[in-house]
């Protein structure tokens, strides 16, 4: 019998797929921060009605917290890009799977993305999502891996700068699996 792919050995290490992960960041500092990020979207955009977009998968979970944690008034819609699938390396090549169904021309935008590594998807977004023209456009990102970040982003809404190692958890899979922990783990080097 293979290993199950998700095994939790202690409170802060599991294994993901057979590859050792701990906690980095634990629920309650993700809750206020998150928390602390809807307060600040809710003076920025006061009598905007501002459209959330989501991008899918990995950013269901940080945008359904997110949107509660908004005390205005706002809307949200979905897209959709291909993924690493069960690599850790991002591939570099992006693809759009679904499209949003929202008009957004002369809409405020911000788009909620789980992390931004390379900034290639990010940069297709923003490239995409301008062409219909909305009236303003931000970024609102759980993660940012700095150090591998490629393009030069603008990215007005961070929740945690993180090393340039892989995460799971909090909407992020590895393959599919840990999208449900409710911290956000990291792939342990040390082990
Ligand atoms: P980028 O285009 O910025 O390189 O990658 C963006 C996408 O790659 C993210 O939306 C996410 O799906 C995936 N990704 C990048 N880094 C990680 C990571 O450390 N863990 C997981 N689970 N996904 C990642």
């Amino acid at each position: 019998m293979p290993p199950p792919a998700l095994e939790h050995h202690s409170e802060d290490r599991i294994s993901v797929r057979g590859e050792p992960f701990r906690v980095y960041i634990d629920r309650d500092r993700i809750r206020s921060r998150v928390e602390e990020l809807g307060e600040r979207i809710s003076r920025d955009y006061r009598d905007q009605r501002p459209i959330l977009i989501g991008v899918l998968n990995g950013a269901y979970i940080f945008l359904a917290d997110l949107m509660r944690a908004i005390s205005i008034d706002c809307e949200v819609d979905f897209m959709k890009l291909s993924s690493y699938g069960a690599e850790k390396i991002s591939s570099g090549s992006v693809r759009s799977l679904k499209e949003i169904d929202a008009d957004i021309t002369g809409r405020h935008v911000i788009i909620v993305e789980d992390i931004v590594d390379t900034g290639l998807s990010m940069e297709y977004i923003l490239d995409t999502l301008s062409r219909e023209r909305p009236a303003s456009m931000q970024v609102a990102t759980m993660l940012h891996k700095a150090a591998a970040t490629k393009v030069d982003l603008e990215l007005r809404y961070v929740g945690f700068e993180i090393d340039n190692l892989f995460v799971v958890g909090y909407g992020l899979d590895y393959g599919q699996v840990g999208r449900n922990l409710k911290d956000i783990f990291i792939l342990d080097a040390s082990v």
